[in-house]
């Protein structure tokens, strides 16, 4: 993954290190080689059409294309950021169409990427083609260009793509994911982008990720999550960092996010604390429990199938 930022990042990331950390490429990016797995979320193997990743029976999600206004070092999808195999042909979204209508047990539909609002131009072709197939009852779109690039939501073309969405969200729920990780990203200008969305028929929730030395600490988590929550932002998930090859230097230690978290809990507002959750390789998003009840043993877990999971956090 190359190394890519906007202006707008780069101002920011001025006496900043949350930022810079998050964006500036590392020499430890191929040194470590700790996590051998380029694709431990197995979403590849899921692809059941291209582009279109169906995992979990009632939910499918989208892969717009792998470009994004910036490149974030901890990124799921390192291995494929920036490249241009996952752009979109007619027919690959013609294709998707038919799978979902075909698929009437897919109510829910995330666009996902790469970032979608990066791609609007694809992302109002997918809308167009999808948004009247009676079985799809909700619609998502996760984006991280209100943090990447707040100025260019004032561009024709996204406003034409917020337009549609505010359209579909008028019939069908949208909900738009914003990915924030530090309190410094609550910029006037991204809280602008936030205002201005939020006037919208779209309900807005917020993805993070633990990320070493970035955020994983209260101060930084409380600040984060109590901003989005006064913006109107409602934190839906914290992830632990995925072992993908490339990002080791981020994964944090699981037990002291879990007393992160526990804490956090007991200061924030219940709808500002967001649900803590690991996405086993394999299984999917597992919420790690809390400290709040003894012997909570975090060396194995069971997925939503009760199949019991090893998890090695040595
Ligand atoms: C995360 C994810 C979803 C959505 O999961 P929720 O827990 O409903 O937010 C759907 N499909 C894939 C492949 C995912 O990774
Ligand atoms: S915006 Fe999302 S998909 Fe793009 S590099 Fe960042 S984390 Fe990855």
């Amino acid at each position: 993954m190359n190394e890519k930022v906007t202006p707008y990042l780069r101002d920011l990331a001025l006496n900043n290190p949350a930022i810079q950390l998050q964006f500036h490429r590392s020499p430890e990016e191929d040194a470590l080689k700790r996590f051998q797995l380029e694709d431990p979320l197995e979403e590849d193997k899921n692809e059941v059409v291209k582009g279109l990743v169906h995992k979990y029976s009632n939910r499918a999600l989208i892969k717009v294309s792998l470009r994004c206004a910036a490149h974030c070092r901890f990124c799921t999808r390192y291995r494929q950021i920036g490249s241009a195999e996952g752009d979109l042909e007619e027919t690959d979204i013609d294709n998707m169409a038919t799978y979902l209508s075909s698929n009437p047990q897919i109510d829910d539909v995330i666009l996902s990427g790469g970032d979608p609002l990066y791609a609007p131009k694809t992302t109002i072709n997918i809308l167009k083609k999808i948004r009247d197939i009676s079985s799809i009852k909700v619609f998502r779109v996760g984006t991280r260009l209100p943090v990447h690039n707040p100025s260019s939501f004032e561009s024709p073309l996204l406003k034409r793509t917020v337009n549609l969405i505010d359209e579909i969200g008028e019939k069908k729920p949208f909900f738009m994911l914003i990915n924030f990780q530090h309190p410094n990203e609550l910029t006037e200008e991204t809280l602008k982008v936030v205002r201005s969305l939020r006037r919208r028929n779209i309900t807005l929730l917020s993805q993070t990720v633990f990320l070493k030395g970035v955020n994983n600490s209260v101060d930084n988590l409380m600040e984060l999550f109590q901003g989005l929550y006064h913006n109107g932002v409602i934190p839906y998930y914290i992830f632990r960092c995925d072992y993908v090859k490339g990002v080791e230097r981020f994964v944090c230690d699981i037990k002291e996010e879990q007393e992160i978290m526990t804490l956090l809990r007991s200061r924030l507002s219940g709808i500002a604390c967001p649900t803590y959750v690991v996405d086993v390789p394999g299984h999917g998003k597992i919420p790690v429990p809390l400290s709040y009840w003894d012997n909570v043993d975090l060396s194995h877990c069971r997925d939503f199938k009760g199949q019991e999971i090893p998890l090695d956090y040595s």
